[in-house]
């Protein structure tokens, strides 16, 4: 499928196996100093995991004048923001009519003004630190095929306008596909993400920032009002702990408050130039969404969508209905990119943003952004700095993480929950028993009963055979193999793991255990 990838080249690390078209962007060479740090000094904060969200809230605390250190279990953009697809969007995947029937009318225009305060920041921080990072206005079109997606098309448009976001019904949707309605949302946009977080992070570094990288955090601990965080290399003591790793790591209420899902995006090039000019959504589910990106003087369709609970779905074919999707409209030349990535979806549809529940006093965290942290992890950055300086915060309420929303995603909730105690116990059961090791084909991961014990087997391109215990070390469920991945994802809270048994993903901290086979 992929047709002529090998021309990239790249030098920034991932949690796939994949490369997304941000990653041939190599940044600026002075950060990929790893500073240690002195034992004895005291940080204000410690922010684990520099993705955006990390860095947004490390730069305005650090600018506020607090000594910051961030500590990053890879490199920054390891996670999810270098796996993105960069749209900059005021209308989100919890739809209006959903905010607003479920936290009311108010709720959703604070959403709004979220979605455009968080727009704001990465113009002005782009602007104010000279960011050159692809940064383009666009518009956004939504549009209905048939007559169920247009109901709910005209109820987002009513929604939408009442909670303050600029939006009309449309006559075209910017695509070569046919449709029945559309809207378009003004002032909506896109940009290259590594390049926007290493220009924040230049400005962090220059501020006095400083910057961990293969430093992830294990365990912390919390006495006489100091964090103590410790990581394979290093102890950081620091008066504020912040997790800005996507999903806290351990088991919290915020891990079953999340259901981790895989998203597919593919990069090509076409035939012609009928690139789409905005970015464009359909409403089917799994959806699918356009848009064009302009890199080093040529342009890219980003198509992205087919989205599936983590360890649920198979990657292969989600990558496959992709591009069968786009050839029924687009004349292919190539396909240069192709990777995939993980969201978390929150059981009720807002993010968790603010103190970390059950935490260690100063604790904070941010997550369940669904396909919207870009945006979410950005209005994070102010959310959470302004509650560590003491200031007063509109959305902090509406986000706490310790909301308690009976109500709204309920019954996603139960789902979500039915299917986590479903793999607890149908996979204990349900591995293929192998005779014989010989069985397994070069870049196939399998579970299998050996001699009596469950285990997950990998073989590489070269015949070696990695056994590891198959339980994932986060909550005990068992890890399924993603083949587009080579990775071992778990079914339950969406840790993951490459196929020698190393953390890809959190919550787990923990690699998988190796298993001797006793045969090598
Ligand atoms: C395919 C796809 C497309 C998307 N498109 C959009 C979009 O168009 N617009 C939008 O707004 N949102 C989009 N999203 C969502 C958005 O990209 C993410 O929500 C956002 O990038 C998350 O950023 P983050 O900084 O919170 O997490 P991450 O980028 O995942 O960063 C977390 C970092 O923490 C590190 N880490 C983890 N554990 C530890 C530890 N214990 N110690 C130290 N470091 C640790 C990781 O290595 C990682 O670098 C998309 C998501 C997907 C999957």
């Amino acid at each position: 499928m992929m047709e002529n990838k090998d021309q990239h080249n790249s030098s920034n690390q991932r949690d796939s196996l994949s490369e997304s078209i941000w990653h041939g962007y190599t940044g600026q060479p002075d950060l990929n100093e790893t500073k240690t740090g002195s034992p004895d000094q005291v940080y204000d904060c410690l922010i684990a995991g520099a993705g955006i969200t990390g860095i947004t809230t490390a730069l305005l605390l650090q600018k506020a004048g607090m000594r910051c250190v961030i500590a990053e279990a890879k490199s920054p953009g390891f996670g999810t923001t270098g796996g993105t697809s960069a749209h900059l969007n005021t209308f989100f995947d919890a739809t209006y009519p959903e905010i607003e029937s479920d936290f009311g009318a108010d709720a959703a225009k604070l959403v709004a003004k979220g979605g455009k305060e968080a727009f704001d920041m990465i113009l002005s921080f782009a602007k104010q630190f000279g960011i050159d990072c692809d940064l383009e206005y666009k518009k956004g079109w939504l549009y209905a095929e048939n007559e169920k997606e247009s109901k709910q098309l005209q109820q987002i448009l009513e929604a939408s306008e009442k909670a303050g976001v600029e939006v009309k019904p449309a006559d075209e949707n910017g695509l070569p596909i046919p449709f029945i309605s559309a809207l378009v949302f003004e002032q909506q946009g896109q940009f290259h993400p590594l390049k926007y977080i290493q220009g924040l992070l230049s400005a962090f570094v220059a501020l006095g920032g400083i910057l961990l990288e293969n430093t992830r955090i294990k365990e912390t601990s919390f006495e006489d009002d100091l964090h103590t965080a410790v990581s394979d290399s290093v102890t950081i003591r620091a008066k504020n702990l912040i997790y800005a790793t996507h999903i806290p790591p351990g088991i919290n209420l915020l891990s079953l408050r999340n259901a981790p899902y895989r998203s597919y995006v593919l990069a090509l090039k076409l035939k012609g130039d009928n690139y789409p000019d905005g970015l464009v959504y359909d409403m089917q589910e799994p959806y699918h969404y356009f848009r064009t990106h302009l890199l080093d003087g040529e342009k890219y369709l980003i198509v992205g969508g087919e989205d599936h609970k983590t360890g649920h779905g198979d990657p292969v074919q989600a990558f496959e209905n992709l591009r069968n999707y786009v050839d029924q409209y687009y004349e292919v030349e190539s396909v240069v990119y192709q990777w995939s990535a993980q969201y978390y979806v929150p059981v009720d549809g807002l993010p968790y943003i603010g103190q970390l529940p059950g935490g260690d006093s100063r604790t904070y965290v941010a997550t369940g952004f669904n396909g919207n942290g870009i945006m979410l992890g950005t209005l994070s950055g102010k959310i959470i700095s302004d509650l560590i300086l003491g200031n007063k915060n509109e959305y902090a309420k509406l986000f706490d993480p310790s909301r308690l929303k009976p109500v709204a995603g309920f019954s996603e909730f139960v789902k979500e929950n039915a299917d986590v105690a479903w793999h607890f116990i149908a996979d204990r059961f349900s591995s293929e028993e192998l005779s014989t090791l010989r069985e397994l084909k070069a870049g196939e991961g399998k579970l299998a009963r050996f001699e009596g014990r469950q285990i997950a087997i990998y073989k590489d391109d070269s015949g070696k055979i990695t056994a590891l215990n198959p339980t994932c070390t986060h909550a005990g469920c068992i890890v399924q193999f993603n083949h587009a991945e080579q990775s071992w994802d778990c079914p339950c809270h969406g840790g993951r793991f490459d196929t020698s048994g190393k953390v890809l993903n959190g919550p787990p901290v923990k690699d998988l255990e190796k298993v001797n086979l006793g045969y090598q």
